[in-house]
């Protein structure tokens, strides 16, 4: 059986990577199962998606143990102990990371001698980002070595209805088909998981523990490092003359804590991690907070690298 898992930032099309890879196996004949797994739903925050894909009834279920081959669309997910990219990459399994870093700079600062592989892949904008998780499917498709363009292709279509940016989209998936070729088939299917004592029926699904389930800001290299502002697309702006500076509504109802009081008593918007959410703008009773649609210029820097 084939274990694939894609770890990415909510936004990226993850959810929807997995389910072209699952329709590509699918049309090459194979059992498939595949399911995302989200944590905070919003954008940028961590998600994982599975497939498995097996030539017999799939018995497994739940969070995909032991994985043969784990695709990263996010560098930055790597220190986030909480996104669990490394969690069960065993000596066997194949880690791809979306990174310009060589995959010998990866393999040195991650501790394993091989089975690293790093596609450069650039992204110019936020309207980018959703052709990120496709480009990771047909990454996987390559490196498993079991799936053909012409599937892959039809599945692509299949699972984006026709989306005007479907085109484009397969532009950018065959570049990457083309670029792994070199590395087509080097992922191998895993050997069987049976349960200690013979296959008893059933798999049991255990509770993921803390260090996992935990959301990201009570674990290092959390959201003060990584500047999700970046994914914004419209962003909150205080009307000075407005804001009558009650201060408590805004600063204390926004998610993501981004509005901190000056020293003069005065809300201001941490802009680097404000989501865009607009909660503020709905509960300042003066309505003090307009809206902008954001400009490319305003974006804040991107995210540290690991
Ligand atoms: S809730 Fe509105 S009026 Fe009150 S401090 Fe925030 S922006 Fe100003
Ligand atoms: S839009 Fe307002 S409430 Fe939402 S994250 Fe930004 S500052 Fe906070």
């Amino acid at each position: 059986m084939y274990r694939i898992r894609f770890h990415g930032r909510g936004g990226h099309g993850i959810k929807t990577g997995a389910r072209i890879l699952g329709s590509a196996f699918f049309a090459e004949g194979f059992e498939v199962q595949d399911a995302p797994r989200f944590g905070a739903e919003r954008r940028a925050a961590p998600i994982d998606a599975s497939v498995r894909a097996a030539r017999a009834p799939i018995r497994e279920r739940g969070a995909l143990r032991s994985p043969d081959l784990v695709i990263v669309a996010d560098e930055t997910l790597v220190p986030v102990a909480a996104a669990g990219v490394l969690v069960d990459l065993s000596e066997r399994s194949w880690l791809l990371l979306r990174s310009a870093t060589p995959a010998a700079q990866w393999q040195a600062r991650l501790a394993r001698p091989g089975r690293v592989l790093a596609l450069e892949l650039a992204v110019d904008g936020r309207s980018e980002l959703p052709f990120v998780g496709s480009v990771c499917a047909a990454a996987a498709a390559r490196l498993v070595g079991v799936i053909g363009w012409p599937a892959f292709e039809a599945a692509m279509r299949a699972e984006l209805g026709g989306l005007d940016a479907t085109d484009e989209n397969l532009r950018r998936t065959r570049a990457a088909w083309d670029a792994l070729a070199p590395h087509a088939g080097r992922v191998a299917e895993g050997p069987d998981v049976l349960a200690p004592g013979g296959d008893p029926g059933w798999i049991d699904v255990p509770l993921d523990p803390a260090a996992v389930a935990a959301p990201d800001v009570s674990t290092p290299a959390t959201s003060l490092q990584l500047r999700t502002g970046l994914w914004r697309t419209h962003r909150p702006v205080i009307e000075e003359t407005l804001c009558h500076a009650c201060a408590w509504i805004c600063s204390t109802l926004c998610p993501d804590g981004a509005i901190a009081i000056d020293a003069a008593g005065r809300p201001q918007i941490d802009y680097d991690h404000c989501k865009g959410c607009l909660v503020c703008v709905v509960v300042c009773p003066h309505h003090a907070i307009r809206v902008e649609r954001e400009a490319a210029s305003d974006l804040p820097a991107q995210e540290t690298r690991p």
